[in-house]
């Protein structure tokens, strides 16, 4: 596969990338190792963004679903859960190899903000033993949940509009744990809970998952003071946020300058054909925003065009 750029991340400074890379025509692909967002969408989903300007959202993840559908129309080819690994020299071009193919390009623009967003665990007795066995940390296909016993940790929108949705799924048993005494999701998912069959648990933890192959049941502390309660169940499903893990620098051929990346006024970085931009970058006076992100990023894509197509202005 050849592609005049390869953009690393589909975080708020990837996404601007795409788009401005598509105003030029710029054969691009966006590799995002998650499904995309960056932080807004991953760690603070449900923050209201007051500080983006003409369009202050109640919820970040209304804003970052806003950019992805932008890059989609803008004609951006995204490719979720593609890790990107590597960047090799081949010639005057670039090899960009991720977890599932390897992309011959003319420049690459590095957006990868604060790294990589692993899914929170619980801690509980069982849980590593049967991830992927029963216990995930993403709704598995709506087929594989019917007839199932789904047990669903957490108190976020998401967890509850997993769990609505399962619930909507034939033959399912469908619960949702949470340790505090109220959820956090908005009040018009928490009142479909009881009339659409999610059977709720508040103040209440998973203490163990346990099975012989499989998931098969699950020990819950219930209320406060807990007792413990044993359940049959098939499949847990954990929603409780995402940590984050820095890439490392290094990978990409570049030596870090404190973990992070540093660039000239055109986001161009130590290596030839490479670009920059977002939390990924370092200057004096750098500020770690959005609105900044985006403005990096459109220099970095402008950048990475005429480094590419050489116009006449350059
Ligand atoms: C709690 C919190 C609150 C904040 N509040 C605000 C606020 O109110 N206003 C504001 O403007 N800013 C806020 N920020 C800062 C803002 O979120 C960041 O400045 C912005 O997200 C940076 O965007 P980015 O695209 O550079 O990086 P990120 O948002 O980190 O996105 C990077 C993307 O790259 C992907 N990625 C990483 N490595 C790879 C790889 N190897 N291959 C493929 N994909 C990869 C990641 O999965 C991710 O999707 C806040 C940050 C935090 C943590």
């Amino acid at each position: 596969m050849s592609y005049d750029l390869v953009i690393i991340g589909a975080g708020p400074a990837g996404l601007t990338a795409g788009i401005y890379a598509a105003a030029r025509k710029l054969n691009a692909v966006i590799l995002e190792a998650g499904d995309g967002g960056g932080q807004p969408g991953n760690v603070y989903p449900e923050k209201p963004m007051a500080n983006y300007p003409g369009l202050p959202v109640n919820e970040t993840r209304d804003l970052m679903a806003r950019f992805s559908e932008h890059a989609l129309k803008a004609g951006c080819d995204i490719r979720r859960r593609e890790r990107a690994l590597d960047i090799a020299d081949k010639g005057d071009v670039l090899l960009v190899h991720s977890e599932k193919a390897e992309y011959e390009t003319k420049a690459v623009i590095l957006a990868t903000g604060g790294g990589l967003y692993k899914p929170k665990r619980l801690g509980a007795v069982g849980e590593e033993e049967f991830e992927g066995r029963g216990v995930y940390y993403r709704l598995p296909e709506t087929h594989l949940l019917e007839g199932k016993r789904v047990l669903f940790v957490g108190g976020g929108n998401s967890a509850l509009e997993m769990a609505l949705l399962c619930a909507t799924m034939p033959d399912t048993y469908t619960c949702l744990v949470h340790r505090r005494d109220t959820f956090r999701a908005d009040a018009c998912n928490v009142d479909r809970l009881g009339p659409e069959g999610v059977k709720t648990y508040l103040c209440s933890e998973v203490a163990e998952i346990k099975g012989k192959d499989k998931v098969e049941s699950v020990i819950l502390k219930v209320g406060d003071p807990p007792e413990l309660e044993e359940m049959p169940i098939d499949m847990v499903v954990i929603h409780i946020g995402f940590t984050t893990e820095p890439e490392d620098i290094k990978r990409w051929g570049i030596e870090p300058q404190d973990g992070l990346i540093k660039v000239g006024t055109d986001m161009r970085t130590s290596r030839r054909g490479v670009f920059a931009c977002g939390d990924i970058v370092t200057y004096p006076g750098k500020y770690k925003q959005i609105v900044v992100a985006c403005g990096e990023a459109a220099t970095a894509a402008n950048s990475a065009y005429k480094y590419i197509a050489k116009p006449y202005w350059a």
